[in-house]
């Protein structure tokens, strides 16, 4: 079909203009996030002579061993439906069977997809670890549940044109629709649709520190690394120096506070594991999402230590100095030397977060200043704020005026102050909702742009200005 130029030219110009829309005002944060989403395209990456890893067909590293016999696969995946395409990329591989599957940890992210692998009376061994599922234990004694909070991080909610992803997984556009999960939690919009497939809980299980196996003539061993999980493991091969680092590695800043709240992480366990990784002197590395690091396993996994080490001492030797988390957050930023490493950057978890984590951990809620044993209710402090100003109305224009001058984060905590004092006004909720999607736009870390935008979501449709 023939076209006049100057159609072609609108037809091109009306389709650039049409992505630029989709990725909003497309900050620095936004293109960064969309660029890192180019690592999860579907590839099998080969990391040693019989370590095969599958990336971008499920939310998690899926990872073939190849032994004499026998196949053994760490970390099935989230949905068997999923895994089975991993599966068919493995068969392209070798058609040797399935001896053995090991899970790195409980998250339904990585283990939900066993039925994809797992055949009954085959004899096929499911290594994990004595505690497996201590996680989802503690929530049940808790009684807390992944819920708003949960979905509001993942960005479950948003819409397609806010998604961006969470930084260390396939984009929600990009993945199949079906019961979806991520670090353990399922979707609250999804899980209505269907119900759990089921799915293979471990028929091997050590409580010892390390465990050597010899499956299909491969020499595995298995070590206790509580991080992320309490029940992780990683896999260390001996003669192919390939350690399987489970969610204790991935190429982002590790996600030491899940914003969602649940199941407390422990930083000094996480530091201690990687450690362990580091001693045992590895060339290649698997991490629990990202693709792998291949050569520059030991260099990798020092910095990983190191720098974690270094925010966790940089923030209790503040403490001891009476600094409040507020202050930490500058104090114990990472040094230049960690910063300027994109496998530590914020993608998932954030260093901010875990700074104030450790002190919350560590220090309990008390931030050490006088005045926050004397806290004034929310409202109590918006009508300071009010009266300080001349009225509220002054603090609303005051918004706007900030809003106008390209100060969003200004805008929105002004606005606040008038939602708190009017809780139905209405003008007040949109700005702030208008105000906190161009912050989350601008925001790098996935699950604190997800949280901010979902946030901001939910009040534009309290102020009836949803689109
Ligand atoms: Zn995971």
């Amino acid at each position: 079909m023939k076209m006049p130029f100057r159609f072609i030219v609108l037809l091109v110009s009306g389709i650039a203009w049409l992505g630029s829309a989709a990725l909003g005002q497309s900050s620095e944060a936004t293109k960064r996030l969309l660029e890192r989403n180019k690592m999860f395209e579907p590839q099998v990456i080969k990391v040693a002579e019989n370590v095969y890893t599958a990336i971008g067909y499920q939310v998690s590293a899926n990872t073939m061993i190849v032994g004499d016999d026998g196949v053994i696969i760490v970390d099935p995946g989230q949905l068997p439906i999923l895994a089975s395409k991993v599966r068919k990329a493995f068969e392209a591989i070798t058609d040797k069977p399935v001896k053995a599957i090991i899970y790195t940890h409980s998250h339904g992210d990585h283990v939900n997809g066993s039925l994809a692998f797992y055949e009954e009376g085959k004899g096929i061994q499911v290594w994990g670890r004595a505690n497996f599922g201590s996680e989802q234990k503690q929530n049940t004694v808790t009684g807390l549940k992944a819920g708003v909070r949960s979905s509001n991080t993942q960005g479950f909610d948003l819409k397609p044109e806010q998604k961006t992803g969470i930084g260390v997984a396939i984009p929600p556009e990009r993945r199949p629709a079906g019961n979806m999960m991520r670090d353990g939690v399922p979707s609250t919009n999804n899980a209505r649709r269907a119900p759990l497939p089921g799915k293979v809980d471990p028929t091997h299980t050590f409580s010892e520190s390390r465990k050597r196996i010899q499956i299909a003539g491969v020499t595995i061993d298995l070590v206790a690394a509580p991080g992320e999980t309490a029940d992780q493991l990683y896999v260390w091969l001996p003669d192919q120096k390939v350690v399987f680092a489970g969610d204790n590695f991935y190429q982002s800043w590790p996600n030491v506070y899940p914003l969602r709240g649940t199941a407390r992480r422990s930083i000094r366990d996480w530091i201690t594991s990687v450690d362990s990784m580091v001693q045992e002197k590895p060339k290649h590395l698997i991490g629990g999402h990202t693709t792998p690091i291949i050569g520059k396993a030991s260099e990798v996994l020092t910095n990983y230590r190191d720098a974690m080490q270094w925010v966790y001492s940089r923030t209790i030797e503040g403490a001891q100095k009476f600094m409040t988390p507020d202050d930490l957050v500058e104090y114990a930023a990472l040094p230049e030397r960690f910063a300027k490493l994109d496998y530590l950057a914020d993608y998932y978890g954030s260093v901010e977060g875990t700074i104030r984590d450790i002190y919350a951990q560590d220090l309990g809620w008390f931030d050490g200043n006088a005045l926050s044993l004397h806290r004034e209710s929310p409202k109590k402090q918006s009508q300071r704020m009010a009266d300080l100003v001349g009225g509220v109305d002054v603090l609303m224009s005051k918004a706007r005026k900030a809003m106008k001058a390209d100060d969003a984060l200004g805008a929105a905590q002004l606005a606040e102050h008038v939602i708190r004092l009017q809780p139905n006004n209405k003008g007040a909720k949109r700005l702030m909702g208008e105000a906190l999607a161009i912050v989350g736009e601008r925001t790098f870390n996935a699950p604190m742009r997800n949280y901010t935008i979902s946030t901001a979501n939910r009040l534009l449709k309290e102020a009836g200005a949803d689109k």
